[in-house]
């Protein structure tokens, strides 16, 4: 597949979908102009790629709604130089944000195939995380802490409490917190022992799942 200019009309359009729907960073709209998005998703969906919509990728998993993931990303003010934890690397697209917006993104994801997948793919259209892991994000990633920003990409039934203790002071975890459906959740870190909650409404992810035994 290849990226045409037609392509880079309907990122356009998407951005100002966004833009509409309240998102208002420029370089988050910028990130969305620039990513091909249809190159994440598996050929039969390319036509609605630029639709915002998530979609089906492999391992009965989805690509998240641009909106969320424009949401997720405005919500952490990401700055270039920032270290991101990346739980549920999925299709990449959220990582390709984060890598754009010049962040060192260290991603992890549970299920092997997509791993495999997109620690291949992600690297062939110049989008290098710092780190690519297989393994369970429950955990976060405690040899690389602290980091200045988290983001869970999926679901969690409660809140992984290991990925409070990962964040320096003053960083950011943000997750969606909930079965079925979820309420975006953004702890600050205050201090070594204090943290601020904010709750910011509520959205549908698929659920964050425990490391299979
Ligand atoms: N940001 C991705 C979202 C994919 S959906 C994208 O836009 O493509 C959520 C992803 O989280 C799935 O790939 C799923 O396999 C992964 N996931 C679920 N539970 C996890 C866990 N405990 N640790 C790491 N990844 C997990």
């Amino acid at each position: 597949m290849r990226d045409t200019t037609k392509h880079k009309g309907l990122r356009n359009q998407l951005a100002s979908v966004l833009e509409a729907k309240g998102i208002s960073s420029d370089t988050v709209l910028g990130a969305i102009k620039k990513i091909p998005r249809h190159l994440f998703m598996d050929s039969g969906f390319e036509a609605h790629a630029y639709q915002d919509k998530p979609f089906p990728i492999a391992a009965d998993q989805t690509i998240s709604q641009p909106y969320t993931v424009a949401f997720q990303t405005e919500v952490l003010e990401v700055k270039p130089g920032d270290k991101i934890l990346e739980i549920g690397t999925g299709s990449g697209y959220q990582t390709a944000v984060l890598l754009e917006l010049g962040a060192t993104v260290f991603t992890i994801e549970r299920q092997h195939e997509l791993f495999k997948k997109t620690s291949l793919f992600l690297p062939k259209i110049g989008y290098k995380p710092k780190r690519f892991v297989f393994g369970d994000g429950y955990k976060g990633l405690p040899k690389e802490a602290p980091f200045d920003k988290i983001i869970v990409t999926a679901g969690a039934p409660e809140l992984p409490k290991a990925l409070l203790g990962q964040l320096k002071v003053g960083g950011k975890l943000l997750v969606p917190i909930g079965d079925g459906a979820q309420v975006m959740t953004l702890f600050i870190r205050k201090s070594p022992v204090e943290f601020e909650k904010h709750e910011l409404g509520d959205f549908r992810f698929v659920p964050m799942l425990r490391e299979k035994n």
